[in-house]
């Protein structure tokens, strides 16, 4: 398992990640940023995932492997 983890230090809320994966981002309005839902994520979609972190043009996203439950 892993989950999607957006730095706030490097979102600049283009909104890339939005459009492409809408169920595991939200967009912040108060910081103009986009966040994490956080869900845990099976590892067979890591690589769709990477895909689209690979999307974001500040390089925030990125993917935190969680040991199995
Ligand atoms: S694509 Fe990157 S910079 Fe744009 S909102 Fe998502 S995390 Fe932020």
């Amino acid at each position: 398992m892993f989950r999607l983890h957006v730095d706030p230090n490097r979102c600049q809320g283009h909104g890339v990640c939005l459009d492409e994966a809408p169920a595991q981002f939200v967009f912040d309005d108060d910081t103009t940023q986009a966040r994490s839902t956080g869900q845990p994520l099976p590892d067979s979609a890591h690589s769709h995932y990477q895909d689209i972190a690979d999307l974001c043009p500040t390089a925030a996203i990125t993917l935190i492997e969680q040991e199995k439950q």
